[in-house]
């Protein structure tokens, strides 16, 4: 059976509107699936009612943006209960993204790359969720450059050339509004995250669990080589559900489709046993 709990629509940074993602899961044999859009729910009614139209078992959920000692971490929220904390999230998130995406676009002017915050937001799906890869998609566009990798890595990654820095929330933060809305708490790909100043992925989890954390991502569009085997047998001796997604966006043949990610080994728990029904 294939489990997909971690793909976008375009109420976020995905390609596709939620309906039409659900279709494309559904075309690719996923049985179970979530909708993790970044810091909004947005998509989650539509994106629902195709599911239950198709069949399809469908699972809440959000990817919240956490700051976790200087770098960006990712934590999914599945099956939340209320939803109002996060609307009021999205809200304040909105208007930090938009002040972010003018600040981008005043680095590209500096680089001779003018209105770039108007096609941005000509190419986002949701305006009130402006994301670097809509800045990524409208340099594409223009022909500045080829993917969005090269856009990222000329350009947008932390550091790069118009980067600016955001203050996402605290990870304690995180763990109380997703406890407070009844989700489970799963760490996103694990196997992405590199620290400085001594930080590791192992004292993030462990401060992870200590708040409440349940399950980590172990196999997922976002793992390479070794990382979901490593991650296994984190989940293992850690004692951390399994959860597994694609990670999908919609446009970037390098990574997989709905449901086409890495299967989860069979001896691990899956997240699923934390779920009602
Ligand atoms: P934001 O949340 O607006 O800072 O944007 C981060 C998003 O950019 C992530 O959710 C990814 O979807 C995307 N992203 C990050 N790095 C890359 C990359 N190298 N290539 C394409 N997309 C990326
Ligand atoms: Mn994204
Ligand atoms: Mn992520
Ligand atoms: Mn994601």
């Amino acid at each position: 059976m294939r489990i997909d709990l971690h793909m976008h629509s375009n109420a976020s940074d995905g390609v596709l509107a939620p309906a039409d993602l659900v279709a494309l899961s559904h075309r690719n044999g996923v049985r179970v699936m979530a909708l993790t859009d970044h810091d909004t729910v947005a998509g989650l009614s539509d994106a629902r009612a195709a599911a239950q139209a198709l069949g399809i078992r469908f699972i809440d959920g959000v990817e919240l943006s956490v700051t976790w000692h200087g770098k960006t971490i990712h934590v999914v929220a599945l099956a939340p209960k209320h939803f109002a904390p996060y609307e009021k999230l999205s809200t304040v998130l909105s208007q930090k993204r938009r002040a972010r995406a003018r600040a981008i676009a005043d680095k590209f002017n500096v680089l001779g790359i003018d209105n770039m915050y108007d096609e941005a937001i000509a190419l986002a799906g949701n305006p009130l969720n402006l994301s670097r890869r809509h800045f990524a998609m409208a340099l594409i566009r223009r022909g500045v450059v080829k993917t969005e990798d090269e856009a990222f890595d000329r350009f947008l990654k932390d550091d790069g050339s118009a980067f600016v820095k955001t203050e996402w929330m605290s990870l304690e933060e995180a763990m109380r509004i997703i406890g407070e809305t009844g989700a489970i708490a799963v760490m996103a790909h694990p196997g992405r995250y590199r620290f400085k100043n001594g930080h590791t992925v192992e004292e993030l989890l462990e401060e992870f669990k200590r708040l409440g954390g349940r399950a980590i991502e172990v196999t997922t569009g976002s793992h390479f080589g070794n990382e979901s085997e490593y991650f296994a047998g984190v989940a293992l001796r850690s004692e951390f559900f399994a959860s597994t997604g694609s990670d999908y966006h919609g446009d970037k043949a390098t990574r997989p489709e709905p449901g086409m990610q890495e299967t989860l080994p069979s001896h691990l728990p899956t997240v699923l046993d934390l779920l009602d029904d």
